[in-house]
């Protein structure tokens, strides 16, 4: 009963510290002739200024990530992802201000010296462990998780991008506070995060999610299995239908970090225009596509539209170098 109460208490001090370290998203309206001439009211919810570092929608799929692992009372994080990974980032970052060890998992053979991302999580405590890719096909396996738990003993695995169902949960606190919107637009890797504001949308209102890799359809199946998944599996959902949500899958710009000119001065000149930086990898390419079709007239006058920034900023100062 004691050590009961004991692990409550830490889980709920978690949870308080965790509140306190974030500040609230702002919400930044645009004020462009597109949106004027379209008759919406376009705003941006700004996950992107929580935290300098543990910022954008990564944040809230660690969210109930940490604080299972602290109910279960296990102090080591350990999780995979490329090295230019948010997800990699924002853990150890998390890991670092929340009092956990971070182990990270990388995809592929170590490189020298470490760009800034893997630099940023070593920084943090991360200890960075190499697997090529085809062994890094099988982080989901229970084969691959039991050998990474005898080399590091007892620790508590997050999925890649920190999709999975905990991962939802936290999605679904996203749009908590934004008050009246119809439409809300996010950038979409796995579609967790669609998954989680798809959950907490009122009847009525509705979810865009743009795929930022090509051939992006194939995401509908997956993000279907994961709310129904989700309202199966007994967490917590304020509605037992999800609201409804779409893909718009045109605006890939040739898949997962592929960029070109026309996508990178866009960015540039949104960051101008509105004082709103972007990252090329996701939130560019949302924020064009929504731009694009707000031209074409796809959404109805009136509509009051809300662009999640979801983050990822760190990300360009890799894809800066790469096109030196
Ligand atoms: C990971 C990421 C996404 C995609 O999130 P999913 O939940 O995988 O769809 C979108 N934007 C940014 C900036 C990200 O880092």
């Amino acid at each position: 009963m004691q050590c009961l109460y004991i692990f409550k208490r830490d889980v709920y001090c978690l949870s308080n510290i965790m509140s306190s370290i974030f500040v609230p998203p702002p919400i930044q309206r645009i004020n462009s002739e597109i949106a004027h001439h379209a008759g919406v009211a376009l705003d941006v919810l700004r996950l992107d200024l929580m935290h300098p570092w543990v910022n954008g929608n990564k944040w809230f799929k660690l969210k109930y990530n940490l604080l299972e692992a602290k109910q279960k009372n296990l102090t080591t994080l350990l999780t995979f992802g490329g090295a230019y990974s948010n997800h990699i980032f924002a853990t150890a970052a998390a890991g670092n201000l929340l009092g956990f060890r971070t182990i990270g998992v990388i995809r592929g053979e170590e490189r020298l010296p470490l760009n800034s991302t893997l630099s940023f999580a070593v920084q943090q405590g991360m200890q960075l462990v190499y697997l090529n890719r085809e062994r890094y096909r099988q982080r989901q396996t229970v084969e691959l998780q039991a050998e990474l738990r005898q080399q590091f003993g007892e620790v508590f695995i997050i999925p890649e991008g920190g999709s999975n169902l905990n991962g939802v949960r936290g999605c679904m606190e996203i749009i908590e506070a934004v008050g009246a919107v119809d439409t809300v637009c996010v950038a979409c890797g796995t579609g967790t995060t669609l998954a989680g504001m798809a959950l907490s949308l009122h009847q009525g209102q509705n979810a865009i999610a743009f795929p930022v890799l090509k051939n992006g359809d194939f995401l509908a199946a997956e993000i279907g299995n994961l709310l129904t998944n989700y309202l199966d599996s007994g967490m917590p959902a304020p509605n037992s239908t999800p609201a409804s949500w779409e893909l718009v899958c045109d605006y890939h710009f040739g898949g997962y970090a592929k960029v070109n000119d026309q996508l990178l001065q866009f960015a540039q000149q949104f960051t101008k225009d509105y004082n709103i930086p972007l990252d090329y990898v996701y939130t560019a390419k949302m924020f064009f596509g929504v731009m694009d079709l707000l031209q074409q007239g796809f959404f109805q006058k009136g509509d009051r539209i809300l662009l999640i920034h979801t983050g990822g900023l760190q990300g360009n100062i890799g894809i800066e170098q790469r096109l030196k």
